[in-house]
């Protein structure tokens, strides 16, 4: 498993169900990597041995795992399956995947501990929604999902957390820089557990706030969606 700790930030590009083979041509002829930076790419599954290079620091992920291990699971692809890929982390519980895919935390902690089972790091998201944040019940819901999502063998050395506030994904929409901070550290002390986990932010990063997201004390790094697609904005962010 990847040493987390050899990192001072961490950028994960999630494309979602986007790119092809030109896309991806492009994309790596102008990519610039930053070494100090873990810098992770979740293509869509199918493209992941493309994306295989030795650049220093350019590690790639998938967007989710089946909960079994083998089997009669017609599209399903397992943790062992993508560890065989040269697979380093994992996307698990997007906010799409809970929508659209009726995906709950009993789901999510299988998938972590089938990755963890396999050396591979998940990236477990969890966020609230407009009408949560709006009653004020971000952090109960954020416990919950963590508390009931993150199996016992998750700790800070394989397992990564991204707070996505699912009204901020692909709206334009952020939380306030002192919202992020204060949700970030609250993650980070719900238990002596979470103390070290490195906490993530995803939801509408874009060259033009990424700094000043990612230079909280409490933000490790960030989660792209839509500015990941485009490799020049990607730069920016990550440089
Ligand atoms: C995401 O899908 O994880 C995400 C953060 O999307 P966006 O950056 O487009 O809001």
């Amino acid at each position: 498993m990847i040493n987390l700790s050899n990192f001072s930030s961490i950028f994960i590009a999630n494309w979602k169900l986007n790119g092809n083979l030109d896309f991806i041509k492009e994309y790596y002829q102008k990519l610039l990597t930053n070494p100090n930076n873990c810098n992770i790419i979740c293509s869509p599954v199918i493209y992941l041995n493309l994306l295989q290079t030795n650049e220093k620091n350019l590690f790639f992920g998938a967007q989710d795992v089946s909960v079994y291990n083998q089997g009669a699971y017609t599209g399903e692809v397992s943790a062992e399956m993508l560890q065989e890929k040269k697979t380093n982390f994992c996307l698990v519980g997007h906010s799409e995947r809970r929508q659209y895919f009726q995906e709950n935390n009993e789901i999510i902690k299988l998938k972590i501990t089938n990755l963890i089972n396999k050396n591979i790091v998940p990236v477990i998201c969890v966020g609230e929604t407009m009408e949560e944040k709006e009653k004020k019940i971000t952090k109960s819901v954020l416990l919950r999902q963590l508390e009931e999502g993150l199996p016992d063998t998750s700790n800070y050395e394989n397992t990564l957390i991204a707070y996505e506030p699912i009204w901020a994904i692909g709206t334009g929409y952020t939380p306030s820089l002192q919202d992020i901070q204060e949700v970030h550290e609250y993650i980070k002390k719900i238990d002596k557990k979470f103390n070290n986990f490195r906490v993530l932010y995803g939801g509408s990063v874009k060259s033009t706030n990424s700094r000043d997201i990612n230079d909280l004390k409490s933000v490790d790094g960030c989660l792209i969606g839509g500015s990941s697609l485009k490799v020049e904005e990607f730069n920016k962010i990550i440089s």
